[in-house]
């Protein structure tokens, strides 16, 4: 049992399954939803409808208790519905109601600034305040702009940075996501990610800069295609998400550092879904010593309780005007900052990373089983909490596989394991705190359900 969980949930058990989902009561919800919300609605992780949460379970509306390995997109790192973490948001609710923290301070604001910058890299010094990643990421992209004077900003074939109308450009991670957009919000020129399995990019050039995709930049884009001085930055998720659980080889990052450092481009690391320990680290840009311009945070920052987001920035992106309008409404809602506080404190009590840490190895050994087990597996990942398989038809080829991997989340579904297959690979994200037991159990069940896709004739 993890040393990290509050008492009470030490006699979980999960998964334990009363009816296939959909059950009759999901299936009922489901479909009434279906009938009023806009369509692209209607397709979630799993079809099923939640009626409560705890720990890192998920019980459905006809009682079938899950193992989640979704974490609310990996916005709730701690388990679910933490007393620790709700109580504090509560009685900020109780005292604050919402307050416009652009419009009202409150010392709430000045303690989580600080706080946040004390965990980041010294090469950040103010902040920002956002209500989600979305707005971080929106925001750094004006302040990018605004700081340079240029409106170029680089970013990465398989990231995902948001669904509004500017993140969903800047994103690339699959094209369904931008289709309508490209040609309204120009401003981005996308490169393949520094991915060892994906990228086309294989061979750093001789005497080049060390990495091939930064050796791609400078001898093709930058020569063919941009002039440098149009360019203000670079955004990159440190560990690609969504995309897949990847991280970039080591030699990418100097390499990249150099090249901004030559041309003044700003770095920015999209942290909304690597910070606050899922990489293993608090910062996943903590692995390589990389110190960014700007930091983009999300999600996990509120404890997976209440939203919140924020920008860190260095003095030269983040402090040198006030004329660039940021945020919203509700962008660091008290009850918010409280959590986030008390996210930050229970961090600082617990380690929490050290079993991050423990888990990363556990499901290391787990997926490589997995690999030798079937020849439909092209790749595994694991960096900290954040994991991947990845199939494909052919070994050679690496075409990949994607009716296997929704068979294969299917699969688990009804064996009681809720697991991410919405993108390019099966993403399997749990909580940051879950039992080596539980996570165990899990993959037993990802091998089974990949045996049993398999088996299947319409695979
Ligand atoms: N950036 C990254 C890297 C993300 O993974 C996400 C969400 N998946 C976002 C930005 C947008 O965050 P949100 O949807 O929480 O606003």
């Amino acid at each position: 049992m993890s040393p990290l969980a509050p008492s009470e949930w030490h006699s979980i058990e999960a998964p334990v399954m009363r009816t296939e989902p959909p059950g009759p009561r999901s299936r009922e919800i489901l479909e009434r939803i279906g009938r009023r919300a806009y369509p692209g609605l209607a397709e979630g992780l799993a079809p099923l409808a939640v009626a409560s949460k705890r720990a890192w379970t998920v019980t459905d509306a006809d009682d079938n208790v899950y193992l989640d390995l979704a974490s609310a997109s990996a916005s709730v790192p701690l388990g679910a519905c933490r007393e620790e973490l709700i109580a504090p948001a509560v009685e900020a609710l109780h005292r604050f109601g919402n307050e416009d923290s652009h419009a009202l301070a409150s010392e709430l604001t000045a303690e989580l600034g600080e706080r946040l910058l004390a965990i980041a890299p010294p090469s950040v010094s103010r902040f920002d305040i956002a209500l989600n990643g979305t707005e971080a990421v929106e925001i750094a992209i004006k302040i990018m702009r605004r700081a340079t004077g240029r409106p170029v900003v680089l970013a990465f074939h398989g990231a995902y940075h948001g669904e509004s109308t500017v993140t969903a450009a800047l994103g690339a991670e699959h094209a369904e996501i931008s289709r309508g957009l490209r040609g309204l919000v120009p401003g981005f020129v996308h490169v393949p990610y520094p991915h060892p399995y994906r990228s086309p990019l294989r061979d750093a050039r001789p005497g080049g800069s060390g990495d091939p995709t930064v050796d791609y930049l400078r001898d093709h884009v930058l020569f063919h295609a941009l002039d440098p001085s149009e360019v203000a930055g670079v955004v990159i998720e440190p560990v690609l998400g969504s995309g897949g659980c990847v991280a970039p080889p080591d030699p990418f990052w100097p390499a990249l550092g150099d090249l901004c450092a030559e041309h003044g481009w700003l770095l920015c690391a999209d942290e909304v879904k690597t910070g606050m320990g899922r990489s293993g680290r608090m910062l996943a840009i903590e692995r390589w010593g990389v110190e960014p311009d700007l930091i983009c945070l999300g999600k996990a920052l509120g404890g997976g309780v209440m939203p919140i987001g924020a920008l860190l920035g260095s003095e030269r992106a983040l402090g040198g005007f006030d004329d660039v309008p940021t945020g919203s409404t509700w962008s660091w809602l008290p009850a918010a900052c409280a959590a986030a506080l008390a996210t930050l404190d229970l961090y600082a009590r617990e380690p929490v990373l050290e079993h991050v840490a423990e888990l990363e190895r556990l499901a290391s050994g787990r997926l490589d089983e997995l690999r030798d087990r079937f020849e439909a597996i092209g790749d595994v990942r694991a960096v900290g909490c954040f994991l991947a398989v990845e199939f494909v038809r052919d070994h050679e080829t690496r075409e990949r596989w994607p009716e296997l991997q929704d068979a294969v989340a299917a699969g688990m579904c009804r064996r009681g394991v809720i697991a991410d297959s919405s993108t390019t690979s099966l993403n399997l994200q749990p909580s940051l705190v879950m039992p080596a037991e539980a996570l165990d159990r899990a993959f037993d069940i990802v091998g089974e359900s990949i045996a049993d896709a398999l088996a299947r004739p319409s695979t």
